[in-house]
């Protein structure tokens, strides 16, 4: 396999604005900065949820972006 793809590093979607050591090496996300195929991926289930919010009640997660 010779493309990255970066879907298959990250493993967990962080809170908006985490700045953590997982977020600096690329395993996490922060949420404000997932792309369109991560959240795809973390309502799926195939990305761990790590940001605290309940993504069942996904109009209540907007409303308190
Ligand atoms: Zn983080």
């Amino acid at each position: 396999m010779t493309a990255i793809n970066s879907d298959e590093i990250v493993s967990t979607i962080d809170p908006a604005g985490c700045n953590c050591d997982d977020c600096l090496r690329g395993v996490s996300v922060p949420l404000h900065r997932a792309d369109a195929g991560q959240l795809n991926a973390l309502l799926d289930g195939r990305l761990a949820n790590a940001t605290g919010l309940d993504l069942s009640d996904i109009e209540a997660v907007l409303d308190a972006l």
